[in-house]
């Protein structure tokens, strides 16, 4: 025997739902998790919360109705969703305005009642952090810092295992860490007197090269140009992406300074923009880390796409006294 259980998971986000099976072979091994039979749907979120829920618990009963006529034997789901989760009721507690009436989903007691499985949802971040720290960049680290950096900054923080959510599950806001290089510039959350996220995300390297942008310098679509003009050695290019990386790296050390973590893993497209934002985020970070934090390695992600899915699985199995069913 493999020791391996399977898990139907599920990545529920802003546009589309996705879902596999995962089978997770036992932290200590040094086996990798499997994820199977991939599927997705579309989230349609502008139908409304209600809607979503039920195409969701549709989508979990056919799911396990497949596995079951395919013999394979599914232990439990996880789910990792967007907005802000309450684990231990099931609930979403708020979303953006992505996802109108996806607040006050009970969405573990339909899926539960539904596929008469047990079920334990996290949030998505939550769920990637998770992912990363038992079986990619975080694994034999016990305590990590995840941050994704992609169209926005979001974070988790693990501990053996385990997140740390905080009173209001808010725990790991990575992008709302106050930042003087913020000001002035509109955060998703609203506030313009200076958060991370607006100036360090994908969105945010490509806000604040427009914003300084001299008259002689061309224009740049997106982050992924700004980073290859860079490269190239352009010298507003390299200026950009070395301050806003740098800027992270700050906050990150104000982060690490707080909760000591024994690696920060990094996830998300902006971690592709190559040396220059690598090198600039190491020195924010060792200029504001204390002393004996300043070797803190920061860490590429591992598992790409399919640590949502596989923290999802990994966060039923650590949650084994929360489940809904
Ligand atoms: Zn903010």
């Amino acid at each position: 025997m493999s020791g391996e259980r399977r898990y139907l998971a599920f990545d529920i986000g802003g546009t589309k739902i996705a879902s596999g099976v995962v089978s997770l072979p036992s932290v200590d091994s040094l086996a990798q998790p499997v994820v199977a039979d991939v599927e997705t749907i579309p989230t349609l979120a502008d139908r409304g919360g209600d809607d979503v829920r039920e195409r969701l618990v549709e989508f979990a009963v056919r799911r396990i109705e497949r596995c079951a006529h395919d013999g394979v034997d599914i232990v439990g789901v996880g789910i990792g969703s967007a907005g802000v989760v309450d684990s231990v009721s099931g609930v979403i507690l708020s979303a953006t305005d992505l996802m109108p009436g996806w607040a006050g989903q009970h969405i573990t007691a339909a899926v539960g009642e539904a596929t008469g499985l047990p079920v334990h949802m996290v949030g998505d971040v939550g769920a990637h952090g998770i992912g990363e720290a038992l079986y990619g960049a975080g694994r034999g680290y016990p305590t990590m810092l995840s941050v994704g950096v992609g169209t926005g900054i979001g974070g988790a923080v693990v501990d053996h295992g385990r997140l740390i959510t905080g009173a209001h599950g808010v725990a790991g806001h990575v992008g709302h860490m106050p930042h003087g290089l913020g000001v002035g510039m509109r955060c998703s959350c609203g506030t313009t007197s200076g958060h991370i996220e607006p100036v360090a995300s994908g969105t945010g390297i490509a806000d604040l090269f427009e914003s300084r942008r001299p008259d002689d310098v061309a224009p740049a679509a997106n982050a992924a140009e700004i980073a290859r003009r860079a490269a190239a050695g352009e010298r507003y290019a390299v200026e950009i992406l070395t301050m806003s990386a740098r800027a992270l790296g700050e906050c990150l050390a104000g982060m690490g300074n707080l909760i000591d973590p024994a690696a920060i893993v990094l996830s998300g497209s902006v971690v592709n923009a190559g040396e220059v934002w690598w090198r600039a985020l190491r020195e924010g970070f060792v200029d504001g880390a204390l002393p004996l934090l300043r070797s803190t390695p920061l860490l590429r992600g591992r598992l790409g796409g399919s640590a949502p899915l596989i923290g999802a699985a990994a966060a039923f199995a650590a949650y084994p006294d929360i489940r809904h069913s």
